[in-house]
């Protein structure tokens, strides 16, 4: 009996700590912030079932500041850019549907999907990313709010929106990876692992390589690169960073890195990388290995020397 008892108290104080933990995660407000107040949907339940898009969600999201857009990468011409420390959503939480005893955000943690955003952006149509749809969780897409990417984590007084168009999966792009990586899939799997699943699913054939050299001669061939630069050596961050190569061109490998920043002082201490503006860096082509990367999805975009996907350790993933 005395057993029950200790494992009845047990229990009390382990939900009480889960409850707390998410009550004192930093969840942002802002009284700017539409709520569903302006709703009918009144109790609790009901708000927690809103995927709707009302016109003034949509308003509120697109006209929010953003850093992201086109930009020009000398050796390849325009490229979507995508910062996941971006102003329209960084303070969203990013956490994987396992998670409830820590807060990330999409500006801290975020850097795999923003990244993942930028390379399917640069190598697929807009119509692929409508794929994303069919691969979400009950096929109920990928809503989120000022506060979360997905509806798991929301304080629940804030509207939601659904992506729906091609251009509205297009805007919000680092969003909905976010979610799907997440664990707001399908299979309800969970982490970065999945990005590379993620292209064959979404039909962008890939090689991956752990060879720089392949690497180098993938991206002078037209390759876009989806990388991860780990150790402590990064000159990119402390810890793992995901960043894409996005061409070599007159002895420089440009590199569009997630998380938008006009400084790398704390980090790279050999200065290996040269900004050219904020998320856009270059590093000489001799300093390949000083990025630190471990791992390249090397990408062809439509029409760009495909003979080439036969160069990598892995057969052509489709
Ligand atoms: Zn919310």
């Amino acid at each position: 009996m005395k057993r029950l008892i200790t494992l009845f108290l047990t229990l009390i104080l382990l939900i009480g700590a889960c409850l707390s933990a998410q009550a004192d995660s930093p969840v942002p407000t802002s009284t700017a912030v539409p709520t569903s107040t302006a709703t009918p949907a009144t109790s609790s339940a009901a708000t927690a079932d809103l995927k709707f898009t009302t016109e003034s969600m949509r308003t509120f999201f697109y006209n929010r500041d953003t850093v992201c857009g086109y930009i020009d990468v000398p050796g390849r011409g325009e490229m979507y850019y995508y910062a996941q420390n971006d102003p329209a959503w960084k303070i969203m939480r990013y956490n994987n549907i396992n998670e409830l005893r820590r807060s990330y955000s999409l500006g801290g943690a975020g850097c795999c999907p923003a990244a993942l955003a930028m390379l399917i952006r640069a190598v697929a149509p807009e119509e692929t990313l409508l794929k994303l749809n069919d691969f979400s969780y009950k096929g109920a897409g990928y809503p989120f709010c000022i506060c979360s990417n997905m509806p798991k984590y929301c304080t629940g007084k804030h509207e939601r929106f659904l992506p729906e168009t091609k251009e509205e999966f297009a805007h919000f792009l680092p969003i909905v990876l976010s979610a799907y990586l997440g664990g707001n899939n399908d299979s309800r799997q969970i982490g970065n692992s999945l990005a590379r699943a993620l292209l064959a699913r979404l039909d962008i054939p890939f090689i991956y390589t752990q060879k720089s050299e392949v690497a180098l001669d993938a991206l002078k061939n037209g390759a876009v690169i989806f990388s991860n630069s780990g150790t402590t050596m990064s000159p990119f961050t402390r810890s793992g960073h995901y960043v894409v190569l996005a061409s070599c061109y007159e002895g420089y490998i440009y590199v569009l890195d997630p998380y938008y920043r006009d400084s790398y002082e704390p980090f790279d201490k050999g200065n290996v990388l040269e900004i050219i503006q904020p998320g856009l860096v270059r590093a000489k082509e001799e300093n390949m290995k000083k990025l630190r990367i471990s791992g390249f999805v090397i990408v062809y975009p439509e029409g760009v020397n495909a003979d080439a996907l036969s160069q990598g350790d892995d057969s052509v993933h489709q």
